[in-house]
């Protein structure tokens, strides 16, 4: 087995031993647990006891089990995928390139368990073009017939993880009681198992965009065989669970502080997460699967974009490019329309201006129209003049913004419900202390001195 450095965190030497294997363990950072470079154990560092395992795999020289595979690896970007012998690739669905070498496996390929296709190659690019008319302004190039005819069944390698969470989670909480409001100190902690969590194993493929493809349905899922192989191809893992743990970790934490958020909105009528204070997940394990997903990069204009399809449910996704000149037109439009806004409402200011005067001084007759007309300009330039402060920050806000679209926005990660498991329970310590007792007026009042200025309010309200 040959292991990287970087996989352990060495703290000097280690006298603990593996109480499974033998071999010494390392304290790793990012898991809080010591390692063992061999099995893959996980243990806690004060009594020694089992918390997991995550551990590389496909490390061992490939056997004569493998002899019915082989290996395409591309010369231009170096993706290896794995197939049958009667299964041969001609081009490269990550750069597009056709110069492929073929050869036999040079390490093991021994996934756990696998989803099959589902979703025939045809239907991929029907849910596909279905889901890319949803979105404005993609160029014409990735709805080409002759591009999407590229689009390549992969099973892209997957860790799925298991854990046990603890979470401690501290917020505000206020209830309504008439004119009343009862403000409460929110201090939580949730025990609950997560199962199967699934984070992509391939630098050459986005998490995000694996994650917008999500979910799969389990039910479905086989043990490995290489009978699922002919007419797919299967890529290699690049990146380990232990790699992908600082990932791991986030996705983890995101949970559980959304979690409380989704249980405590019942119980209060407003609910305000401060953070998660102390995040635990323990009792790691991994399962390494392989994901069925119609895949294609698209080279447009220098930059490489991504479409995926899930194998099993048809969900399609993609980063896509949207024309720019749409979005450009897009902002000079609404641009104008803030514009004409911004100049019949300053002319507000001359007109109320030469009402006023008129009052005062009177209208002397036909021969002073010219007075209130020359009034009224100069007051309407000086509103326009000085309303520039504020209008101008608020147009070239709006053509930065734009630069945010140049990319078709993607379905986020499935929330928790996905993934949580509550055969062993979910635990809630509720632990909320009552602060206070205050009423509406002194919220509203609170809310309308805690933020910014009220002119800078009203322009908000009024340019949206
Ligand atoms: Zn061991
Ligand atoms: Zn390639």
């Amino acid at each position: 087995m040959t292991w990287k450095n970087e996989d352990i965190n060495i703290n000097g030497t280690s006298s603990a031993k593996c109480p499974n294997c033998g071999a010494s363990v390392f304290y790793n950072e990012k898991l809080g647990k010591l390692f063992c470079a061999m099995c893959g154990g996980l243990y806690d560092p004060e009594s020694m006891k089992s918390a997991g395992r995550i551990e590389n795999r496909d490390t061992a020289d490939a056997g004569s089990e493998e002899d019915n595979k082989q290996e395409f690896v591309c010369d231009s970007c170096g993706a290896a995928v794995v197939t049958d012998y009667n299964t041969s690739a001609t081009f490269c669905a990550f750069c597009g390139s056709p110069t492929l070498i073929n050869r036999r496996l040079s390490r093991a390929f021994r996934p756990d368990v696998l989803i099959p296709f589902k979703i025939s190659k045809e239907e991929a690019i029907a849910n596909y073009l279905k889901w890319a008319k949803t979105q404005k302004g993609v160029p014409k190039k990735f709805t080409s017939e002759a591009v999407l005819s590229k689009i390549t069944g992969y099973y892209i390698p997957f860790w799925l993880i298991d854990a046990d969470c603890k979470s401690e989670v501290s917020g505000t909480g206020q209830k309504f009681k008439g004119e009343n409001i009862e403000n409460y100190e929110i201090d939580r902690t949730l025990v609950y198992n997560v199962r199967r969590v699934p984070f992509d194993g391939c630098k050459k493929i986005s998490n995000t965009l694996m994650e917008a493809i999500e979910p799969y349905d389990y039910k479905e899922i086989k043990d490995y065989n290489d009978m699922y192989l002919p007419g797919f191809f299967a890529q290699r893992y690049d990146l380990s669970a232990l790699d992908m743990m600082d990932i791991i970790r986030i996705r983890l934490d995101n949970y559980a502080e959304g979690i409380v958020k989704r249980l405590s909105a019942k119980e209060y009528d407003y609910f305000k997460a401060v953070g998660v204070r102390g995040a635990y997940s323990d009792n790691y394990d991994q399962l390494y699967a392989l994901m069925p997903v119609w895949f294609l990069n698209i080279e447009y204009e220098g930059s490489m974009y991504s479409i995926a399809v899930n194998g099993q449910t048809g969900k399609a996704s993609g980063s896509l490019p949207i024309n720019k000149r749409r979005v450009h037109t897009h902002a000079l439009v609404s641009s104008l329309w803030e514009i004409t806004k911004y100049i019949l409402l300053t002319a507000l200011v001359p007109a109320l201006g030469v009402a006023l005067l008129m009052f005062l001084i009177g209208n002397k007759g036909g021969d002073f129209d010219w007075f209130y007309w020359m009034m009224f300009f100069v007051l309407w330039a000086v509103a326009l003049l000085s309303g520039l402060i504020f209008i101008v920050p608020h147009v070239r806000k709006k053509f930065s913004d734009s630069s945010f679209y140049e990319s078709v926005t993607i379905d986020k990660a499935p929330n928790i419900d996905e993934y949580i498991d509550l055969t062993n329970g979910f635990k809630m310590d509720i632990r909320d202390t009552f602060m206070y007792m205050s009423t509406k007026a002194d919220d509203d009042k609170n809310k309308e001195f805690s933020k910014e200025p009220l002119s800078v309010k009203v322009l908000n309200k009024i340019f949206k």
